[in-house]
This record gives C-alpha cells, structure tokens and sequence, in this order.
C-alpha cells in the first residue's frame, strides 16, 4: 500500500536519510527503530515532503511527494508528540480541523455536518465526549493525545506518522494509544509507521520493523524475525538480555 522507495532527505546540503526502502502493507504496523540521532524524524520529514527528498514515497502508486498539502492530508494524518497545549482551543474545534483537508477550498468554506459527525465520532471513540467544550489548555497529558489521535482519525487517512506519540504518557495511556491505534490499523485501507523510543512499546505495536543506522536502513522486516545481535550492535547494548533481566525483576514482583 505504503511505498518508499530509495528515500534520501536531509538539511541543506547534508544528506542525513540515505537511501531507505520499505513497504507498509494495508493493515501494517511499522515500527521505526534506531538510535538517537540515526534520522528516524527526518525519515518522517521526507515522506510528508516537510523536507525535500530523493527517491519515492507511494500510496497504492500515487506519488505522496507530488500531492498537495490538502491531497496528502486526506491520505496521510501525524500524531504529533503531545507535551503542552499552548492555544485554548477546545477539544471539538481541535478534533475539527482533522477535516481541514477535506474542506473546499476557499476562504469561507466551513466544516458541513458530515464533517461535524466525522469529528463526534472520533471524539466518542476516544471517551472524550464529557470534555468536548473544554480547552486543550485544562487537558491532562494522557487526554491531550488522545485530542490529537481523534483528530487523526477525523482526517480519515489512510495512513497515520506518529513520531515517538507515548514519550509523556504514563503507561496506562501508552497502552490505551497502542489500543486504539490497532484498532484504527485492523480496518480495510489503513495502515500506521511510528517512531518508537521503547522497544517494548514498539513491539506490542508493530508488526514490522524497520532498524535504522546512521542514517540507512540494516533491517526491515517483521518484528518477530529482528535478529537479535542486529538490535544490540545499533544499539550498543544487549538488548535481549537486558530485556530478560528487567522481566525477571517483575517475575519477582510478581502480582
Ligand atoms: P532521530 O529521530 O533518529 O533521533 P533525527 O532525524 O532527529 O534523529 O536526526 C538525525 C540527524 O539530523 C542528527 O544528526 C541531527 O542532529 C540532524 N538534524 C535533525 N534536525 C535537524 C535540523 N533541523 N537541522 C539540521 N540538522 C538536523
């Protein structure tokens, strides 16, 4: 469904993304994994075109690079990193602006009634109707993203970025968006690609993985076959046996 094909982006001159292939399949959960700093954001930057980019970004062929603002953003939503709300817009008016790309354009168009029925409906499946007139300013942490992933869903893409989505949630909201956006990706013609700090969390999510290195792609496949001395060597870190060493503290702990 997803195609990118021999990508390469960066700042200026300097190339940081080279040259990464991959596929995300309908229904796919791709979890970008790597290394601070090995270019996982400016992966994302490229395939939305917020930077200039070599190669090819498809959706079932069409070219996401040549479309529009307003095209792209009717076949491909973003998850932002939900720290602080900075403006008071409330949690209906933000979910709103999700069917911003799917306005006429123009400058008085405005949101029809099927817009307005797009955006409850996300806003219910995310329990949030109690809180629909209130600013994103008086929101929780936990609440705000779950404002910003209704307003992805309003968008009704194809495809949802998210960009390390769960990084000031607690673990029961990190759990809760992991929830809701396998939900989301198990409907015909959807698909989702994070960037995931933790790998636990990037497991629980993904299906596939893509490992970066320093800019290039060394693994790309599905979660369960990520060779294990891959994972460590990017990481410089035995990944697998921390991770068993952390399980057996909460064998443990039991419960
Ligand atoms: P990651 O998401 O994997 O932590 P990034 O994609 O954010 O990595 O960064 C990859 C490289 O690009 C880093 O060396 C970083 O310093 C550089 N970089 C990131 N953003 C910018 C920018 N706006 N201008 C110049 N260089 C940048």
């Amino acid at each position: 469904m997803l195609e990118v094909k021999n990508l390469s982006c960066g700042y200026g001159r300097e190339k940081v993304v080279k040259d990464v292939s991959f596929t995300l399949p309908e229904r796919g959960r791709l979890a970008v994994l790597g290394p601070n700093g090995c270019g996982k954001t400016t992966l994302l930057r490229g395939m939305t075109g917020f930077l200039p980019a070599e190669g090819a970004v498809t959706l079932d062929g069409a070219d996401l690079l040549k479309m529009s603002p307003r095209e792209r953003g009717r076949a491909v939503a973003e998850l932002p990193q939900a720290s602080a709300a900075w403006f008071a817009y409330t949690v209906m008016e933000t979910v709103l602006m999700g069917r911003y790309a799917h306005l006429k354009p123009g400058l008085f168009s405005a949101p029809t009634r099927a817009d307005r029925e797009i955006a409850e409906d996300a806003i219910r499946r995310l329990g949030l109707w109690e809180e629909r007139d209130r600013p994103l300013t008086r929101l929780s942490g936990g609440q705000l993203q779950r404002v910003l992933l209704a307003r992805a869903f309003a968008q009704t893409p194809r495809v949802i970025l998210l960009d390390e989505p769960t990084n000031h949630l607690d673990l029961k909201y990190q759990v809760e968006l992991v929830r809701e956006l396998k939900g989301w990706c198990a409907q015909p013609g959807h698909a989702a690609l994070g960037v995931f700090h933790d790998l636990d969390l990037a497991l629980n999510f993904a299906d596939l993985v893509l490992l970066m290195e320093g800019g290039g792609a060394v693994y790309f496949g599905p979660a369960d076959a990520l060779p294990p001395q891959e994972l460590s060597r990017v990481f410089g870190l035995d990944v697998p046996a921390y991770m068993r060493r952390s399980r057996a503290r909460w064998e443990r702990i039991g419960g």
